[in-house]
């Protein structure tokens, strides 16, 4: 029988009682009590007896105690002294097996009555005795395994076993008084998983949490065995490296890590892809307090994340300390809406074709009263996790569609509105409904608006989101993919779902002019697109490099820099009226017209 001890979620192997074992030897049952009174005076160390038969079969336990009590009352001597001293074996004598676990036998010895916990138990191995245990052994090991258990808990990350933020500052602040007397350098590693969220969001927390699992024994399997690797909360970990010669030997181990990440892991059957931002920050160069140098790994992890993301970044004077950011970033959030503090911004899409204006993507800024106008990177990550999203998400939508109809007022012919949704916000039970509210309210024609989903969300509830996928669809509004190829990439999922469009991820089109797989995983995305009849296309083309080549994998719309940044709404009918104009000119010129 083995059993494992279990304190909340943590399980570890409960030892033995092997470990508890003393042998005595036992008394065979027919020996005559005064025999045994002698024993016991000549032994004091012998708290029990065991007694067996001839074959070595354990028959019970005599304690100590109760026994020369017995002998000690008036006539005691005398009325026992010739008796069998199988006669004061303890009734209900616990006898187990020597690979049983102590938390078992503890809870046996609860079970049949306290008073075994003082007697004591016996230990046999294949019905044989082997030995005897001493209660007060027992309950020692049991408060030693409650204190170990209690260490852990505060100490360990129950999900990942890795050191937590508690003893993590406690490594920390040892190897900085230790490198302080060494003189010697420490590198601090700040990891964190891009669009964890997603999976998590999505796939349910169950299968987030086997991320977390296969992700931190790839970061062990990076570390040496000297290093720490611990989780800080959610999806961010941090090592500790001792005795780091140069700024070089942090490249290496970042780039072992980031590499080590481009094998699929294996999660319930499935294989994903997840890539992480690393931030590092070093002793004593960039700080000589451990909390600042956390910070600063932090700063360059989010530079990391910025420069977008799969990447590494050592802390450079100068950069902001965001989690410090982050906290007053947060509360100021909570007002933002209500201080009317968001604005959206619009990003013009181009028929590859015809080069017209088709549409536009909504984009929201946040023009914050001290900071400026601050992008989605600064405020989308904390609105998702304290949830403001989802208000945050109704107003970006009744925003654009009011838009949408003013523009209509003022004349101009409309196009169509693409507007991003959170996770969050699509599993919102009222999502539709909401949607077909704002579009009664505002009077927008439902097919001019375009939900802008991700691949994640398709993963979790299937039968769910189809639900609600055919309502919006029903409403008459059209549905793209946002930042496809980045997550799943399963397109067997697609036929089943009514979608219009895919928006390839920017990271395939940036540069898609020198690296080689990008252009060719845009081709097949492209066939694959053709073949089920959805609209395809490419964000962030900055360069005329970049156009050509998505032009020729069969892209039909464009949308980025080269044609314009995202656009305040007064600026944005302006740029079209200029960009139409331009266009005209070109066209003209292309047929020679302008010039006879
Ligand atoms: P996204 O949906 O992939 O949006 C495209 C992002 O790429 C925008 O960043 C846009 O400004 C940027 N971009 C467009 N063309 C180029 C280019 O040629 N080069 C480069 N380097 N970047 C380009 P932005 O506005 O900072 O938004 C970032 C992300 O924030 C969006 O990524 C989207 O996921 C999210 N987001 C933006 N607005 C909203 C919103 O209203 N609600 C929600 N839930 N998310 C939003
Ligand atoms: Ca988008
Ligand atoms: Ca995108």
């Amino acid at each position: 029988m083995s059993s494992h001890i279990s304190i909340n979620s943590i399980s570890y192997q409960s030892p033995t009682v092997r470990t508890l074992m003393r042998y005595v030897r036992p008394s065979l049952e027919d020996v005559p009590c005064l025999t045994v009174l002698d024993f016991f005076q000549k032994n004091h160390n012998v708290f029990a007896l065991p007694i067996v038969n001839s074959d070595g079969k354990p028959l019970g336990i005599v304690d100590r105690q109760t026994f020369v009590e017995t002998f000690i009352k008036p006539f005691g001597r005398e009325l026992y002294a010739k008796r069998k001293i199988s006669d004061f074996m303890v009734a209900n004598t616990i006898m187990v097996d020597m690979d049983t676990s102590i938390d078992d036998v503890s809870k046996i010895i609860i079970d049949a009555g306290m008073q075994h916990m003082m007697i004591g138990f016996i230990i046999t191995e294949n019905g044989r005795y082997v030995g005897i245990a001493n209660g007060h052994d027992l309950l020692n090991e049991i408060m030693h395994i409650k204190q170990d258990g209690l260490f852990y808990l505060a100490h360990f990350d129950q999900l990942t076993n890795l050191p937590n933020r508690l003893l993590f500052m406690d490594r920390l602040s040892k190897a900085v008084s230790d490198a302080n007397r060494k003189k010697s350098s420490i590198g601090l590693l700040f990891i964190d998983l891009d669009n964890f969220k997603n999976f998590n969001d999505s796939m349910g927390h169950g299968f987030g949490d086997q991320i977390l699992i296969a992700v931190a024994n790839r970061f062990l399997n990076c570390a040496r065995e000297m290093d720490t690797v611990a989780r800080l909360s959610g999806d961010e970990f941090v090592m500790i490296i001792e005795d780091v010669k140069n700024d070089q030997s942090l490249d290496i181990l970042c780039n072992r890590i980031l590499e080590s990440m481009k094998l699929p892991l294996e999660i319930m059957g499935r294989n994903i892809f997840i890539t992480v931002s690393i931030g590092t920050s070093t002793f004593p160069r960039d700080a000589i307090d451990p909390s600042e140098l956390i910070l600063k790994a932090d700063a360059a992890m989010y530079e990391a994340k910025r420069g977008g993301r799969n990447a590494y970044n050592h802390f450079k004077a100068g950069m902001r300390l965001y989690s410090m950011d982050n906290m007053l970033l947060e509360n100021d959030l909570r007002y933002a809406l209500e201080r009317k503090e968001f604005t959206l911004f619009y990003q013009p899409q181009i028929s590859v074709d015809t080069g017209e204006i088709i549409g536009m993507e909504a984009l929201i800024r946040w023009n914050h009263p001290e900071r400026g106008m601050l992008t989605p990177t600064h405020f989308i990550r904390i609105a998702e996790k304290t949830g403001l999203i989802i208000q945050i998400g109704k107003w970006v939508i009744r925003e654009a569609c009011s838009q949408h109809q003013k523009w209509i007022c003022d004349g101009f012919k409309p196009l169509r509105m693409s507007v991003n949704i959170s996770p969050l916000q699509f599993y919102q039970t009222s999502f539709s409904n909401d949607i077909r509210l704002t579009l009664n309210e505002t009077g927008m024609d439902p097919s001019y608006l375009e939900l802008e989903l991700t691949e994640g969300m398709f993963m979790h509830n299937i039968e769910n989101v189809i639900n609600v996928l055919n309502d919006l669809h029903d409403l008459g509004v059209l549905l793209a993919i946002d930042d496809f190829g980045a997550g799943y990439s399963n397109l067997g999922y697609l036929k089943r779902f009514p979608i219009n469009r895919l928006k390839i991820d920017q990271s395939f089109i940036r540069g898609i002019d020198t690296e080689a797989t990008n252009m060719e995983i845009v081709r097949t995305i492209s066939t694959l697109a053709k073949a089920m009849s959805l609209e395809l296309v490419a964000e962030g083309v900055e360069t005329v490099d970049e156009m050509n080549i998505v032009e020729s994998c069969g892209c039909d719309l464009v949308q980025g820099y080269k044609f314009s940044k995202p656009l305040p709404s007064a600026e944005f009918q302006p740029w079209r009226i200029e960009y139409e104009a331009t266009k005209m000119i070109l066209h003209i010129r292309q047929f020679n017209l302008l010039d006879h």
